[in-house]
């Protein structure tokens, strides 16, 4: 049975379009054979010499058709050139005379320039042909070897998101051999986990990537492995759209993190234990400043109350460094705590108001708005979120330029506003700025002091909040700030 099927397999034409070995043995016996039997048929089976005219031509060019789109240009010819000769053989054994041998003679000679045109045409359209596909199949396998060598995890899907093209990078950072044809959101490869908790298999990038349609970029994984060992991930995936711009197929990168992560996090674990140190050092520093200035209260020089006034600044300004410092570590390392619990946010801003408003006598903050808006939240926290956007607008902004604080609620959430006529924030930077450690580079700005956290503290405790935080700001006009926070919906208040 597999004989016949190898048999059947090898004589397919079309199972052998790209294939380059061309046989001349095959179509050779083939069709030498069948002139032989056909002659063996006519002298000693028909027993009549002329029934060969029947089927001369029909053979042969049922054979040339076959043999030149089997084995291409060869196979074609060497039909063509063994019929002729059949032919010349069949006019001089048959005795052919007079003008019956000059048909004959002529009829083998159109006959034979048609056969090999034939033959000829198809077998060079079928080696065209399998050049055609070698090249394709060349560069396919380039292509192969490319996406299997590159140092990063690559995963393809078909638009319902079955996958059909994979490297071993992406085994290798998986842990597991991933086979074709899986389904993505249906099986799962590896466990993912974000922000702690293990994600559902439609939330992976590349299900939702399919049915979004939009791209990941940059997401962070933390997968857990079949070894059980943990990696952290980074993700960029995307559909691909034809010209049509229909989908055909989804794509996702893998990078394998882990490194660079753990580098982060010796470095977060030593600026966490480095600000711890630096705190009680500097606690004791500003209580014996606090004594010191009590002792000396008596003394008249007014010089050194100056000078312990300056000390305690700046060891003020050292405290809330440090704490800044903590606060970026706690936040990385998801340990900072809220304390929620509904409170007036119209009267902690009026409070952050007084409070500033002392430290800077040629700029004014307005605030007028006095409707009470209730939230529920971490007051120590949304107060610090508070004193650093007023604190940046001082900062940002000239001598003389008013601060302006507003705030709007709707059913669903209050939205505060801090706007300043400062110095502005250029478009790219207004995402960035919100990064951590980062600082706008622009040689106008580069004298304001500050480390880049403050934003980034804000923004994390409004988001931990379910809140938003963004800006809106161009260059030289001025900035504003705005947070959002979920409404509290009904407050119960004691009426005694
Ligand atoms: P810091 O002020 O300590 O540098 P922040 O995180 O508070 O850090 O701010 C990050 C950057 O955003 C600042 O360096 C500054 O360039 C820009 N920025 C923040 N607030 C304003 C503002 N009101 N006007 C102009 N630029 C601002």
């Amino acid at each position: 049975m597999s004989l016949v099927k190898r048999v059947l397999g090898y004589l397919n034409p079309i199972g052998h379009l790209g294939d380059r070995r061309y046989s001349m043995l095959l179509p050779f016996l083939v069709t030498l054979i069948t002139f032989v039997i056909s002659e063996v048929f006519a002298y000693y089976i028909a027993k009549d010499p002329l029934i060969v005219s029947l089927y001369a031509i029909f053979i042969p060019i049922v054979y040339i058709l076959y043999f030149s789109f089997r084995f291409g240009m060869r196979g074609g010819i060497i039909v063509s050139i063994l019929t002729v000769i059949y032919y010349f053989y069949i006019i001089y054994t048959r005795e052919y005379t007079g003008n019956e041998l000059e048909a004959g003679i002529e009829t083998t000679m159109v006959l034979g320039a048609i056969f090999l045109l034939i033959g000829f045409i198809i077998g060079w359209l079928k080696q065209k042909i399998d050049l055609l596909i070698e090249e394709e199949a060349h560069e396919k396998r380039r292509l192969q070897a490319i996406l299997q060598q590159l140092p990063v995890g690559i995963i393809v899907t078909d638009s319902k998101g079955k996958v059909i093209q994979l490297n071993k990078r992406t085994s290798d950072i998986l842990g597991k051999k991933i086979p074709l044809g899986v389904q993505v959101g249906k099986d799962t490869f590896v466990e993912y986990e974000k922000d702690g908790k293990f994600i559902s298999t439609s939330e992976t990038p590349l299900y939702q990537t399919i049915h979004t349609r939009k791209p990941i970029i940059d997401k962070e994984f933390t997968i857990k492995r079949p070894d059980g060992k943990k990696r952290h991930i980074q993700i960029n995936a995307s559909v691909i759209n034809n010209k049509k711009g229909k989908i055909i197929a989804a794509a996702s990168i893998i990078n394998d993190i882990t490194a660079q992560k753990e580098l982060e996090a010796r470095k977060d674990d030593f600026v966490n234990m480095a600000s711890h140190e630096l705190k009680t050092p500097l606690t004791s520093l500003s209580l014996f400043i606090d004594g010191l200035n009590l002792a000396l209260k008596a003394y008249s020089d007014e010089r050194v109350h100056k000078s312990l006034g300056s000390i305690k600044q700046q060891v003020l300004r050292l405290q809330d460094l440090v704490s800044s410092l903590l606060d970026v570590s706690r936040l990385q390392t998801g340990k900072m705590a809220y304390n929620k619990e509904n409170f007036r946010l119209d009267q902690l801003i009026l409070e952050s108001v007084e409070a500033l408003q002392q430290t800077s006598e040629t700029k004014r903050i307005n605030y007028t708005n006095k409707k009470p808006s209730w939230v529920k939240g971490d007051k120590f926290r949304i107060h610090q979120v508070l004193t650093n956007l007023i604190t940046n607008a001082l900062k940002y902004s000239p001598e003389g330029r008013e601060i302006k604080i507003s705030i709007k609620q709707d059913s669903e959430k209050v939205i505060v506003a801090v706007a300043d006529l400062g110095i502005g924030i250029a478009k790219n930077q207004q995402k960035k700025i919100f990064e951590r450690l980062y600082q706008v580079t622009d040689p106008d700005t580069k004298t304001y002091p500050g480390l880049g956290m403050g934003l980034y503290i804000s923004r994390e405790i409004i988001l931990r909040h379910k809140g938003k935080m963004w800006v809106e700001s161009s260059i030289g006009k001025g900035s504003t700030f705005f947070f959002s926070l979920p409404r509290t919906k009904t407050v119960k208040r004691s009426i005694l």
